[in-house]
Order: C-alpha cells, then sequence, then structure tokens
C-alpha cells in the first residue's frame, strides 16, 4: 500500500498515511496539531521501513523488494 506525505497548512509538519483506494482522505489530520488542513505532497511512493531496497532484487516476487533477497522468503 503506498504511503502518501502530507503537509499541514497550519504548523506545517509533515504526516506520512497509507492511502489505500477505500481511504477517506477528508478524514486525514495533522499528526502533530490535529488540523485538516493538510495538503498532499507529491512525490514517490516509499517503502515504509525506510530501508532502501535496490528494485529488482528479490527472490519472491515482492514488488516492493525484498528486505534479504535470497533468504527473506525461506529460499
Ligand atoms: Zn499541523
Amino acid at each position: 500500500m503506498p504511503i502518501y506525505e502530507y503537509k499541514c497548512r497550519e504548523c506545517g509538519e509533515l504526516s506520512e498515511f497509507r492511502i489505500s483506494a477505500q481511504s477517506d482522505t477528508k478524514k486525514l489530520t495533522c499528526q502533530k496539531c490535529g488540523s485538516q488542513k493538510l495538503e498532499r505532497k507529491i512525490s514517490v511512493p516509499s517503502i515504509s521501513s525506510g530501508r532502501s531496497v535496490p528494485s529488482g532484487q528479490t527472490c519472491c516476487g515482492n514488488p516492493g523488494g525484498c528486505s534479504e533477497p535470497g533468504s527473506c522468503c525461506g529460499h
């Protein structure tokens, strides 16, 4: 599920939300001040763990990449 960054217009805090097709983006609130005045930042969806995995290095077909290619799926 992609993660999108929203910037709060009230305090400038960046908040990350997992947005699915069913998510109601109108209910998103700033994680710092609770404001609903958020504007979406255009960015490439990133992997939530923060660990970057080079694309293509998968051992099980995981589209996001495997954390430990060759061993993460029990192969
Ligand atoms: Zn805020």
